[in-house]
């Protein structure tokens, strides 16, 4: 048996709760232990570091040529899971099959070990295409399955999708794309009070597929409606959706009362204020709430001239907007920046950031029983964060992305 790798002496991140001077076995792909087990203790984040001594507290049972490496000063949490992302590293996923591997290489030097790759508006034809390509990469193992955001949406609240291309969510071509996706399609975000909205919701959830609420003008009424008839997510609340009134509550407010209902949130500081962000995040709760980086493919690279599907999008201080009237156009943002952010910024627990950056969105995927947690039998996919939650390393499957630097 190849000798195992011991994480030792970190703060770690467990679904019980923070665990200090805590160890995390990997074995081959997967986590072997997690140590100490049993319950978390809550506080511990606000507890000062553990006493200096030669070596880091070890697990019993480690096998005697075990490579230990010493983490003391750092957290250890979950890899990331991003369930809305359109590129990164100057590609993009509408691109060749390079591309789409630019992309998601570019994400996981930044944590994210799980990512479901969306598509944009663009002719029906192309996007059957792309999700047999799309498919085939799900198949080998290098994204979680396909989003498609559009075109099934509103031109009302379009954002950054072609207005000529968007149709009415017509469930036989609902059907097209996820038959195109051979059974890797994971959410489609559509309209629902478009004609055929709340028909196209159903058939989505009849064949496991995430009806997702977005891009849309609905009434609090007509997404009262859409929840009831399956759809379980609100793709990146309050942005491309009409704003909570007092006397037209609006999607807002249907999405955030329902407790079936998870809501993307955009955490890089231009989409969302912070405190609309933290009025989501206490509203939903911390077990509803999956942050997203809605990526193009400026991210992790930065500013300049690129396409959004058909659509030419200028990136200057590291936000994307259409080069024709100036709508965002998708983010810059990696889930390590949202991470880091949400905790040192928005202020809010690190156990609920963990959670809406990897517990949750694993959970919607139904991969909760192979990622989104450090618990004994999943797959090692870790992140190691420094005490000001900068990334210092990246685990995916038991082997190093980004080695770990520390000192
Ligand atoms: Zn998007």
């Amino acid at each position: 048996m190849a000798p195992s790798k011991v994480l030792a002496g970190a703060r770690v991140v467990l679904p019980t709760g923070i665990v200090t001077d805590g160890s995390v076995v990997v074995q081959g792909t997967r986590i072997a232990a997690v140590s100490p087990g049993g319950s978390g203790d809550p506080a511990a984040s606000a507890s000062p570091a553990p006493p200096d001594r030669e070596g880091p507290r070890l697990p019993g049972g480690v096998q005697a040529n075990a490579e230990i490496i010493d983490v003391r000063g750092h957290w250890l949490v979950p890899g990331f899971v991003d369930l809305h992302n359109h590129g990164g590293g100057g590609a993009s996923f509408s691109g060749t099959a390079e591309d789409i591997l630019t992309a998601v290489r570019t994400h996981r030097l930044h944590g994210t070990t799980t990512l479901v790759a969306s598509t944009v508006t663009d002719d029906m034809d192309f996007l059957v295409r792309q999700a047999g390509l799309l498919s085939e990469l799900a198949e080998q193992g290098e994204i979680a399955g396909i989003h498609f955001e559009g075109p099934f949406i509103s031109p009302c609240r379009k954002g950054a999708h072609s207005e000529e291309l968007l149709r009415d969510p017509d469930p036989a071509e609902v059907r097209k794309l996820i038959d195109a996706a051979r059974g890797r399609a994971r959410m489609v975000t559509l309209a629902a009070e478009l004609p055929g909205g709340i028909d196209s919701v159903r058939l989505l959830a009849e064949h496991g597929v995430i009806a997702a609420i977005g891009h849309t003008d609905a009434t609090y009424e007509q997404t009262v409606q859409a929840i009831d008839a399956g759809a379980t997510v609100a793709t990146h609340l309050f942005n491309a959706m009409p704003p909570l009134g007092h006397r037209a509550p609006g999607p807002i407010t249907a999405l955030l009362e329902d407790e079936r209902v998870t809501v993307e949130l955009i955490d890089d500081g231009t989409h969302l204020h912070a405190a609309a962000l933290r009025l989501a995040f206490h509203h939903a709760g911390a077990s509803r709430v999956a942050f997203i980086t809605d990526a193009m493919d400026a991210a992790g690279i930065g500013d300049g001239r690129y396409m959004l599907g058909p659509l030419e999008v200028e990136v200057a201080d590291g936000v994307a907007r259409l080069v024709q009237g100036g709508s965002i156009a998708g983010s810059t943002l990696t889930l390590d920046r949202a991470f880091r952010r949400a905790v040192t910024v928005d202020r809010l627990p690190v156990e609920d950031v963990v959670a809406a950056v990897s517990a949750n969105p694993a959970r919607l995927l139904g991969v909760y029983d192979r990622v989104g947690s450090l618990e004994p039998g999943k797959d090692a996919d870790l992140v190691l964060l420094d005490e000001e939650f900068a990334l210092k390393g990246v685990m995916r499957r038991g082997a190093w992305v980004v080695d770990p630097q520390l000192g």
